[in-house]
Formats: C-alpha cells, sequence, structure tokens
C-alpha cells in the first residue's frame, strides 16, 4: 500500500505557532522534503526531531518528486515543509502534490500558518473576496500583462515580494492601478512585525526614504465596482442613444434586451429609450 504524503505549515517567523499535530506527524515519517535543509534542520532540533531531510526545491522540483514519489509507492510516508508557511503557496510543493494524486497517492494537509493569509486578515481591507498573485513575474512583458488585468480586479489582491525589489513594485502598482489603499506587511509574527496601512503613493515616498528590509506581504485594495459603473456611465453618455442601443445589439442582445440593457446604463426607463429612438425614426 503506498505511503502518505503530508503537507506539513510551519511557523513564518514565531516558533510557537508550530501544531502539535505537525510536530508529531515529522517525527512518525520516513524522510522529510524540505526547501532549503539547512534552515529547516536548525526548525526540527528546536523541536528535537531528528528524522532524514532531503531538499526538494524549485530547481529539482520535478527529478525530485518522481523520486519521492517513488518512495511514497513503496510505502513510505514523507512530510513536506517549506522554508516558512504552508507548503504548496508560492512554492515549489503543487509539483509534487499533483504527482501524488496523479499516482494514487493520498495527501493530506496540515494546516498552520501562511503569510498571505495573516497578511490579508490584518490588512484592514475587505477580506470577503480575494484575489492571491504570489510573486509577480519579474519578466517584462508577463509582468505589464498581469498589472493590467489586476487593474479590473475588484477583489483584494495579495501579493508576496521580497525586500531588494519591493520599491519597484510599489512604483509599478501605483503606474498602472492608481492610488489605492494598500498594507503593507512586514515581518509577520516575528518581533518587528509591522503593518502600514496608507495609500500606494505615502508608500513609495516612505520607501525613497527608508530601505526595505525584512519580508513583505502587500495587501492592496480592489477596484470599487462604483468606479467601474462611473467609467461605464462615462463611456456610454458620450454616445447617442441610437449608437448606444446598437453596440448592445451588435454584441448580439436583441432589440428588446439592447433597449433594457441601455436603460440600466444610463440609469433610466427603457420607457425613455423607447420614446427617444421613436423620436430619432
Ligand atoms: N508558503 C509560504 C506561505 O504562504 O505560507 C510562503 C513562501 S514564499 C516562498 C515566501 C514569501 O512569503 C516571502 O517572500 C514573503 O513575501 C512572504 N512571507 C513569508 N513569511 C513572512 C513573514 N513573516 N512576514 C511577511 N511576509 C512573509
Amino acid at each position: 500500500m503506498p505511503g502518505t504524503l503530508y503537507l506539513c505549515a510551519t511557523p513564518i517567523g514565531n516558533l510557537q505557532d508550530i501544531t502539535e499535530r505537525v510536530k508529531t506527524t515529522l517525527n512518525s515519517v520516513y524522510l522529510i522534503a524540505a526547501e532549503d535543509t539547512r534552515n529547516s534542520l536548525k526548525l526540527l532540533n528546536r523541536f528535537d526531531i531528528h528524522v532524514p531531510l532531503t531538499s526538494y526545491h524549485e530547481y529539482n522540483k520535478y527529478d525530485k518528486a518522481e523520486e519521492l514519489l517513488e518512495l511514497l509507492l513503496s510505502g513510505k510516508d514523507l512530510a513536506l515543509i517549506t522554508d516558512a508557511g504552508t507548503p504548496a503557496i508560492s512554492d515549489p510543493g503543487e509539483v509534487l502534490v499533483q504527482k501524488c494524486i496523479e499516482n494514487g497517492v493520498l495527501v493530506t494537509s496540515l494546516p498552520g500558518a501562511c503569510a498571505a493569509v495573516t497578511a490579508l486578515t490584518l490588512s484592514g481591507l475587505s477580506t470577503g473576496r480575494f484575489s492571491f498573485e504570489g510573486f509577480l513575474s519579474r519578466e517584462n512583458r508577463e509582468r505589464k500583462e498581469l498589472l493590467e488585468e489586476l487593474k479590473k480586479e475588484t477583489r483584494t489582491i495579495i501579493i508576496y515580494e521580497a525586500p531588494h525589489h519591493l520599491k519597484k513594485t510599489l512604483s509599478d502598482l501605483y503606474k498602472v492601478l492608481g492610488d489605492r489603499r494598500i498594507s503593507i506587511c512586514r515581518e509577520l509574527t516575528k518581533i518587528h512585525e509591522e503593518i502600514m496601512r496608507t495609500v500606494l503613493s505615502e508608500a513609495l515616498k516612505y520607501y525613497e526614504k527608508n530601505d526595505p528590509r525584512g519580508e513583505y506581504v502587500l495587501v492592496i485594495e480592489g477596484r470599487k465596482r462604483s468606479d467601474i459603473q462611473a467609467e461605464k456611465a462615462e463611456k456610454y453618455l458620450e454616445m447617442s442613444i441610437e449608437e448606444h442601443v446598437r453596440a448592445y445589439e451588435e454584441q448580439g442582445l436583441d432589440r428588446k434586451e439592447a433597449m433594457k440593457a441601455a436603460a440600466r446604463d444610463r440609469g433610466v426607463q427603457k420607457r425613455d429609450i423607447y420614446n427617444a429612438l421613436l423620436r430619432t425614426c
């Protein structure tokens, strides 16, 4: 019978955030796969866990996933941990998880710290709907396209960022998204935990004078629905009623539906649209 892969969340700063279940499980498995074995060794020593470690990181994730899968298929239980936080979130974990699922190996997740969720809850921004973006691409074209997509996003946006890229990312976000509210969450759960709740222009000014230090999660307000409505209304009011109705007909709506949609956009009754069209006939 195949073994089980345990995804074990580890603390993102404060070591007291490890769970009893994670400690017990790490002690019970045959092997622990970790992103940075040196870092993880310190964590394991701190909790008196003496189980062999093997490295599983971005640059060996495909080959190593095969090796780990073989062990799992031979009946061994394995654990996956990352440098910090929840495995498979912005780290190579997802490749191994997919391999296991494809090959009928049981995967189970032991929940715990996750930088994105911790930041979101502290942001003071809307938590009802959010879009987790991980690290923004460093590749220019891809990054530009993604930022353009994010401009339309109405959900709260969560981004991971390294300190040396923070200023550039804040500047790119400001250029494309405008002066949105942002909560810059730094060194979460650590002694120097700090949440800066501000707007992008102020954040940029601050980081012109202060060097970014530590780990960051950026939580950015989504686009307001009222702004989308206002922009739409502005666009439609530039059109004549006839052009407006025709635009909807060209999108495939029948005459009645097109008049109804135009009335909604212009904040008037359908009969007003009908009467205006009659006048132009
Ligand atoms: N899998 C982890 C998670 O979500 O729980 C995240 C791994 S990702 C490789 C590392 C990034 O998470 C960092 O660059 C930073 O953006 C964020 N992060 C991790 N720990 C943090 C902390 N204590 N405070 C703020 N951000 C943190």
